[in-house]
């Protein structure tokens, strides 16, 4: 059979299913796990006219990696770690190294990286592509501020390496690009010093948004990591109630533990609760608060308790660096307390000054529409200079919405009337985060002029479209509609 033939065969059909289990669509699904493989699936795309799409972890919560009946390129198995100097703390890896790979890798040697994001499920192909932010955003940017260099494979099977020197106009826009400019194959990385396992951990809780946001503003210059997890369901004077969390690194020789603290084994979770209950099983427990009553219980007991442990003030305890990142990985399944129709996810960047009324607003309109979200993550952000940005000096709001057969339609609605607050607010948004956002939308946040360089630079590098993916065609690749206006 020639190569053409024997491409498209049913037994690489599969499903591919955004990150939340709210989308699924089927797709020829291929990992390969070197660059002549890739070319050669590029090569047999091209030739069978399919677009291919790039998945890295999975972990974007829409249509980012999807790409119906196309081609899905699952990269998670270029995987090897090609440059390591524990001198200078630069990396040189395949894309699908993952978050979790990496800092089992450098811990030992007193490197983290700068950027996680609060999975580490993550690999850096898909970080770079949809250029992620930590808990410290508003301190060290996102994650393609330490990316020196990438190669990236174009459509036309050749590599072209980037960099702020070397064709910085690329470096720039495939930052952020969601793998429409080409592949990540390998990225250089600049990670971050460390002097302890351990990060000294402030735990706070406030009693509205107005708190929640005064508390992070007051912290700015001597934190290394601020998040606030907030109360969508409470209303009134205590609408956006907060329990806070605020991480600092050691300093040097203030861990007399440090070779044992920087230890992978020492920031491993336990995977049960006190020795007896398996934390794969927590979703199930979870599972009967998941509606609108057990959601209020949940959210109260959750404040109540943060308040009679830390009060406003907060109380300082220790706690490893996985701990304090990924503690959601520790809970395998925990999405599947959603249920089968699974859950988006909303995130809303605003600025400062205009931060606490839009916040206020959603909150609200989520309470009127009977839809409020089941979790609200608050964070501090900074602007950036890659081309497809989300960056405000401003807040975030990430807000999980459990999906049904009765809601979904609903809850489209809804997250497209929050977009017109966010846009009224001079607000933009996270494509890793979204699924359904309009092209008008897109246009009002980013503007006509910055999508047209960027499909300007997808003419040069991509002029056939080889690469596409469900989100590309739902908010760029579409006869535009009239733009909604974006005011101050
Ligand atoms: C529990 C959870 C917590 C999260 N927390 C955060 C957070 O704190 N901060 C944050 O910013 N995000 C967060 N996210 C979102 C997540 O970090 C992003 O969606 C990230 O892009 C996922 O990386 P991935 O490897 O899973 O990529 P995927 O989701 O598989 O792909 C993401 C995009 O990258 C493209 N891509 C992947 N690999 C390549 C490649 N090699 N070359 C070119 N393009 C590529 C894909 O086409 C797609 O457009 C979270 C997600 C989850 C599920």
């Amino acid at each position: 059979m020639s190569k053409e033939n024997s491409f498209f065969t049913t037994n690489h059909l599969e499903p591919v299913t955004a990150w939340g289990g709210a989308s699924s669509s089927t797709a020829y699904v291929y990992r390969p796990s070197t660059i002549e493989e890739l070319r050669d699936i590029l090569t047999a795309a091209r030739q069978n006219d399919r677009t291919i799409a790039f998945k890295g972890g999975g972990n974007s919560y829409g249509d980012a990696f999807s790409n119906r009946e196309q081609v899905v390129l699952d990269l998670m198995r270029m995987n090897r770690i090609l440059e390591w100097d524990p001198q200078s703390g630069i990396i040189r890896v395949e894309a699908g190294v993952t978050i979790d790979q990496l800092w089992r890798y450098v811990l030992g040697d007193g490197w983290w990286p700068p950027i996680v994001t609060g999975t580490a499920k993550t690999t850096v192909g898909g970080c770079a592509a949809m250029n992620t932010h930590g808990k410290n955003a508003w301190k060290m940017g996102t994650f393609g501020d330490h990316v020196l260099e990438f190669d990236l494979l174009r459509a036309d099977g050749e590599i072209v390496t980037a960099s702020r020197e070397t064709n910085p106009e690329l470096f720039h826009a495939a930052i952020g690009g969601f793998g429409m400019l080409g592949c990540f194959t390998t990225l250089t990385l600049k990670l971050k010093k460390i002097y302890s396992g351990m990060l000294h951990v402030e735990g706070a809780s406030q009693p509205n948004l107005a708190g929640a946001m005064r508390y992070i503003e007051e912290r700015l210059d001597n934190s290394d990591y601020l998040v606030g997890w907030l109360d969508a369901t409470s209303g009134g004077r205590g609408l956006g109630r907060a329990e806070m969390h605020r991480g600092i690194y050691f300093q040097p020789g203030e861990d007399p533990f440090s070779a044992q603290t920087m230890q992978v084994e020492h920031q491993l979770i336990s995977d049960s609760i006190m020795g007896i209950l398996p934390k794969s099983s927590m979703w199930f427990y979870m599972r009967p608060f998941m509606n609108q009553l057990g959601l209020r219980l949940v959210n109260t007991a959750k404040y109540f308790s943060a308040r009679m442990l830390s009060g406003e003030k907060g109380h300082l305890y220790q706690q490893s660096h996985v701990a304090y990142h990924f503690l959601l990985d520790y809970l395998p399944n925990w999405k599947k307390a959603y249920g089968r129709n699974g859950l988006i996810q909303y995130q809303a960047f605003v600025p400062v000054e205009n931060a606490e009324q839009a916040f206020t607003d959603i909150f609200t309109h989520c309470q009127k529409r009977g839809l409020p979200n089941y979790l609200s993550v608050m964070k501090r952000h900074k602007p950036d200079d890659f081309l497809i940005s989300y960056g405000v000096d401003g807040f975030s709001m990430a807000m999980d919405f459990r999906i049904t057969n009765r809601n979904r339609p609903k809850m489209v609605a809804l997250t497209q009337e929050l977009d017109e607050i966010v846009l009224r607010h001079s607000g933009r948004f996270y494509l890793a985060k979204d699924s359904t956002m309009r092209p008008q939308t897109v246009q009002a946040y980013l503007g006509q002029e910055v999508i047209k360089r960027f499909c300007d630079l997808k003419e040069q590098y991509d002029p056939e479209h080889l690469f596409q993916s469900d989100m590309w065609r739902r908010l760029f690749a579409v006869r535009s509609e009239k733009p909604v206006t974006q005011s101050g």
